[in-house]
């Protein structure tokens, strides 16, 4: 298997899977033609992902709300106790 490239330094695009040297390159490339051209590809490919992702925020959402909120409030308190 081949080192992903988003463990390169730089900024990742992860739509092209591609890494960018520096912001300006970055933002050169996301309005560039072959980022959108791109994304409008990964727009149709990325509709199953999108349904596994806001399934995944919704339990995630009800394990926060079934989580007692003053349990996560005291944890915190009392590390910052210490
Ligand atoms: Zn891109």
């Amino acid at each position: 298997m081949n080192m992903p490239l988003s463990q390169q330094a730089g900024y990742y695009c992860d739509v092209c899977d591609c890494t960018l040297k520096d912001s300006a390159s970055y933002l050169d490339h996301i309005n560039g033609k072959w980022h959108n051209r791109a994304l409008g590809m990964t727009m149709r490919v990325e509709k199953s992902t999108v349904d596994q992702v806001s399934a995944g925020s919704c339990l995630w959402q009800h394990l926060c709300s079934s989580t007692s909120r003053t349990a996560v409030a005291d944890a915190g308190y009392a590390r910052e106790a210490r």
